[in-house]
């Protein structure tokens, strides 16, 4: 185990300085193949099956999340197909039905074709979870704090059930980022993220990653990689390591904007609901508190925040009024920005779950960045005061 702290590791991981010159930022190995001395003699041969920018990424990485290992693909939806690829026809999963939008039309459009089965469960409810075992039940993927909705699955629950039936337990961990949550402590087998989030930070590279504490599914996953080759470039994944290093930085700013703006939002008549864990009237709030932690074990609830404005019409012309809130799909970046799920993220889930998992027209999505807290609260209060 890794004693450093995780502000240390953030910048040291993976990160020893080049031996050819010293220079303290690594160079990015932007090459597609590598000269070999002799018949088989390498280190890498080949940048779909390993390249050194990307090594150093995955090494920093796993350690963040306190893993074995971790594997890089060229998006998070990349990483989550690649896990599915550990399937085969006729196996069943289990998930939750508010997972994000991209993940769901996955599953239903691509792997249903494939012969794979899969069961919506409320996750929260880990009856429900066990009622969905079939014997050919083979992962159960889950999202906590889910997409938009900031419902919450217990995780240490689900990676018993997992463990006592002998199936995969998945997380997607993309709200929280590894400074939030570090689910493999939980004992869940294979994390995955969305980097293009709170990983990266800046809003400007696309990116996916697995982590496991798992040898054998580690290999499995590189040989994944390398096989279904949706790697990502090594200039990308300098450019997200670069990142990194401010990541707990940017996670404490996110994180303390985040609630401030929650509680000025309870507090505001215009606003019907607010959605986040870190309000005591966050059902789940007591949850929330002892399973996302940051690195010194104290409760970070994330800068994700959902409102409902109870109308398309309301939530159209607050977003309209907002001046640094930018409306843009993506969360996680340094700015903040504004989405409404209902037409933008979550628009290829069918009306019926939407309304099923209160996803309403009038909900709106908070990525709160890492600017001023007085100018986006600034912001926030005059854009609700038009409506
Ligand atoms: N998982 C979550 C929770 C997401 O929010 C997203 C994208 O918004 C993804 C996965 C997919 O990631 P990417 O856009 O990098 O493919």
């Amino acid at each position: 185990m890794n004693k450093k702290k995780f502000e240390t590791r953030v910048i040291h991981d993976g990160q020893v300085p080049e031996k050819e010159f010293g220079s303290v930022s690594k160079p990015i190995y932007q090459t597609s193949t590598f000269k070999q001395e002799e018949f088989g003699e390498y280190i890498y041969d080949y940048s779909r099956a390993g390249n050194p920018t990307r090594t150093d990424l995955e090494t920093n990485i796993a350690s963040l999340e306190e893993g074995l290992g971790a594997v890089m693909f060229g998006s998070g939806l990349a990483a989550i197909s690649a896990i599915f690829t550990m399937l085969k026809s006729g196996d069943h999963i289990i998930s939750n039905y508010n997972v994000y939008g991209g993940t769901f039309r996955l599953i239903d459009k691509v792997l249903l074709k494939m012969g794979i089965q899969v069961s919506w469960v409320d996750t929260s409810s880990i009856e429900e979870v066990e009622q969905a075992l079939v014997n050919n039940t083979k992962m159960i993927l889950i999202e906590t704090p889910t997409n938009p909705m900031m419902q919450l699955t217990d995780i240490a629950a689900v990676s018993e059930f997992a463990k006592t039936n002998n199936i995969l337990s998945v997380i997607d961990n993309t709200f929280m980022s590894p400074y939030c949550q570090r689910p493999l402590n939980l004992d869940i087998d294979l994390v995955v993220h969305s980097t293009t989030k709170y990983i990266n930070g800046h809003s400007d590279v696309i990116g996916g990653v697995v982590v496991t504490k798992n040898q054998s599914l580690l290999e499995e996953l590189h040989f994944i990689q390398m096989s279904v080759g949706a790697v990502p470039g090594p200039f990308d994944c300098w450019l997200t390591q670069r990142a990194i290093k401010t990541l707990a930085l940017r996670m404490k700013a996110h994180n303390n904007n985040a609630m401030a703006i929650a509680n000025e939002l309870e507090r505001n008549s215009k606003v019907d609901k607010v959605y986040y864990p870190g309000l005591k009237s966050h059902p789940q709030h007591e949850l929330a508190a002892n399973q996302q932690l940051d690195p010194d074990g104290k409760p970070a609830f994330g800068g994700m925040i959902s409102i409902d404005l109870l109308s398309s019409e309301k939530a159209s012309k607050f977003v309209k009024n907002l001046d640094l809130f930018i409306l843009a799909e993506s969360l996680g970046g340094v700015e903040s920005l504004v989405c409404h799920p209902a037409s933008m993220t979550h628009a290829s889930i069918p009306e019926d779950v939407r309304k099923k998992i209160g996803l309403s027209d009038g909900l709106v999505r908070l990525s709160v960045g890492v600017e001023h807290l007085d100018d986006l609260l600034e912001d926030i209060k005059s854009a609700l005061k038009s409506l």
